[in-house]
């Protein structure tokens, strides 16, 4: 299979606007006679079916929550991207695309990232005009924070709760739209399978998950924005309903999963506590600008952080990186969480947490201005902890928040099946090995509110869709697939419960597969995930029906495909046999312990396609060259 990125090439500048110009359009008029399905409603989903409905489109939108309103995008707390420099500081269009490049590893298409940077100042004039209440200075003008891997500040924010601010943005013009009759929404809606037609995308079927109905939607293009597959960890920062459904059935359906393994570990988040825990607790990486890193210098030192004097306390993010401190990147600033925590400096009972502190900034700013800047996150770690930042550090250790990796899209962002288009966290463009902070709500909304737009017109325009009645052969064929799938669970009779699986699956996914992985390890989690999936198939237990709301069946579902997508993940981590970003290979690292990229052999998306359950899958290379930003170790110092 020949992947064709058709990454447009010329002076970087122009690419987006010249290939935009060259893109066939869908007169207004015609609109109104295609079908969109648009499955999800977060930022991406959410803003993509406003922006479609608003053009003229036709459009379907789903999403499993009670309202799209919920979707997990509503948990981003530290902010969002955009190079508007109002700070003065130096931003530009070109160092957030030099920035993000680097931040990810040399491992994205320059082409994307640069159309992102262009984009982003957009996408604050967008939400600006929803009425978004982004925080602003005295002066007026909207105030902007640092986020790793930056020397400028460009993160504009909404105090703790960007990602809700824009949320209700993008919700309001979804609303708008369901409102005018262009947008029919399906909440409580899980598509289970999608339905290709004679090679396209023509729709997919889904579960009312209150009455268990199965339905199949038809449509003339396909969107997924469906989020990140984080949970296959059991523990992280996602929300708990966060899953892989939608793109792994995707996947089974012939759509390339590009570079799975490379998922990102954040540094700051409540460390875990016991094995009841079921979720983790992100502290935004905001708390880095005025929050400092330590741990004792010595080994073992159990004394409180009040009692440890200055002078034997290590700020090892300072130290290590002068110029970007606090604010490296988040796989770097993990990784050296982890290099002390495994010396046995680490704080707290368990030894696994760095501290974060505020007394400085405190002392300088005032208790009024952190708790103005970060008063919801310091309540919620004093609920969760029982301790008070103002008073003593907070305890955080790093934790599964991203995927990177996802569907394989072209510049279109189309997946290598026609008119299944694949947008936000679920595809895998943009960030290459690691995402900076901040950039994927920059992503989800250009994505959903400035290239699908653009993009889908072509398609649109230039195919011809035939009548698909629910008796073709295909629909018929993709229905009985998700009732197979259902009776199947249903009729185990087995002990387990489904979570007990999942726990099981993320332990050995985040031991072997996690913020450090060796080819041992891979091939030993390989070994591993194949009879674990067999005996869940065999052991797992389900009460209820498929009839009614049954919330151990949906998560059975997808657990069964966290199961496949785990083994993809450990395959795709032993292959590439170098690091970068956040996959780190222990056997490939340098002398000071950073991340060695191999670009001779490595310097390439990995976009693997599906061959059935527990038959190798085929991989299929794009190439990334690199003609801006030249690919050299990534240096922070
Ligand atoms: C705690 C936390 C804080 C974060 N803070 C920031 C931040 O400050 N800045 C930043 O840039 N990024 C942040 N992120 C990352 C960012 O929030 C996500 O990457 C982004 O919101 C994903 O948006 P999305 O639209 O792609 O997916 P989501 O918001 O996850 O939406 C997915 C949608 O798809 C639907 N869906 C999924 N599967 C199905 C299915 N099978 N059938 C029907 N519907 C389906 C869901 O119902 C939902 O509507 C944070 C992440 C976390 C976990």
């Amino acid at each position: 299979m020949q992947l064709d990125s058709k990454s447009p090439t010329g002076p970087i500048e122009k690419r987006w606007e010249e290939h935009r110009f060259h893109l066939k359009l869908v007169n207004p008029a015609n609109k109104r006679k295609y079908t969109v399905l648009v499955v999800g409603s977060g930022l991406a989903g959410g803003s993509a079916a406003a922006t479609l409905a608003e053009l003229g489109y036709n459009v379907k939108c789903f999403c499993f929550q009670d309202s799209p309103r919920r979707a997990h995008s509503i948990a981003a707390q530290g902010g969002i991207n955009a190079a508007k420099n109002y700070h003065n500081d130096g931003d530009s269009v070109y160092r957030l695309f030099y920035d993000t490049v680097k931040g990810g590893d040399f491992r994205a298409r320059e082409s994307n990232v640069y159309r992102l940077a262009t984009v982003s100042l957009n996408i604050i004039d967008q939400c600006v005009a929803q009425g978004v209440p982004f925080a602003r200075e005295y002066s007026g003008y909207l105030d902007n924070r640092s986020f790793g891997g930056a020397q400028v500040s460009r993160t504009f924010y909404a105090r703790g709760q960007t990602g809700q601010q824009l949320l209700l943005g993008a919700y309001q013009a979804l609303e708008r739209q369901i409102g005018a009759g262009t947008v029919q929404m399906f909440p409580r809606t899980e598509m289970l399978d999608l339905v290709v037609i004679d090679g396209k995308a023509r729709g997919i079927v889904t579960r009312n998950l209150i009455t268990g109905k199965m339905e199949t939607h038809i449509g003339d293009a396909v969107v997924l924005g469906t989020g990140g597959y984080g949970n296959v960890f059991y523990l992280s920062t996602n929300a708990k309903g966060c899953n892989t459904t939608a793109i792994w059935r995707a996947h089974k359906r012939g759509a390339l999963f590009a570079n799975p393994c490379f998922t990102q570990i954040h540094p700051t988040c409540i460390p875990v506590s016991g094995e009841y825990q079921s979720k983790l607790t992100l502290m935004s990486e905001s708390l880095r600008n005025d929050g400092r890193v330590w741990v004792p210098l010595k080994k073992g030192d159990k004394r409180t952080a009040s009692q440890i004097p200055e002078a034997e306390r290590d700020y090892f993010l300072e130290r290590k990186y002068p110029s970007f401190g606090n604010l490296v990147p988040r796989d770097v600033a993990s990784r050296n969480a982890k290099q002390v925590c495994d010396e046995g400096r680490g704080v707290g009972e368990t030894g696994l947490a760095v501290f974060l502190d505020f007394r400085d900034a405190i002392q300088r700013l005032g208790k009024h201005t952190i708790k103005e800047r970060y008063g919801n996150l310091f309540d919620m770690y004093q609920r969760i902890t029982g301790e008070d930042p103002y008073q003593e550090p907070m305890r955080i250790y790093p934790a599964i928040h991203y995927t990177m990796g996802g569907l394989w899209v072209d510049y279109n962002l189309m997946s290598n099946i026609p008119g299944l288009y694949v947008i936000g966290e679920a595809n895998f463009s943009d960030h290459g090995a690691n995402r900076l902070g901040a950039s994927a709500l920059m992503q989800g909304l250009a994505d959903g509110y400035f290239v699908l737009p653009n993009t889908i017109g072509d398609y649109l325009a230039s195919n011809k869709f035939d009548k698909v009645e629910n008796s073709h052969a295909a629909v018929r064929e993709a229905e009985s697939n998700v009732t197979q799938i259902t009776r199947r669970l249903l009729e185990g009779k087995g002990t387990r419960s489904v979570d007990s699986f999942h726990r099981e699956l993320g332990k050995i996914v985040w031991e072997y597969c996690g913020m450090a992985r060796n080819a041992a390890g891979l091939k030993k989690a390989l070994s591993l995930i194949p009879p674990l999936r067999e005996q869940f198939w065999r052991d797992v237990k389900i009460l209820g029906s498929g009839d009614e709301l049954n919330q151990s069946l949906e998560r059975a579902g997808r657990v069964a495909d966290f199961f496949e997508l785990a083994e993809l993940m450990c395959l795709d981590a032993l292959e590439r046999n170098e690091s970068c970003g956040g996959h780190f290979r222990e056997e490939y690292q340098t002398p000071e312990g950073e991340a060695a990229r191999d670009d001779a052999n490595y310097s390439y998306a990995a976009a693997w396609e599906y061959r059935g359950v527990g038959q190798p899958p085929v991989v299929h290379k794009e190439p990334l060259t690199f003609e801006y930003v030249h690919p050299a170790q990534r240096s922070y110092k």
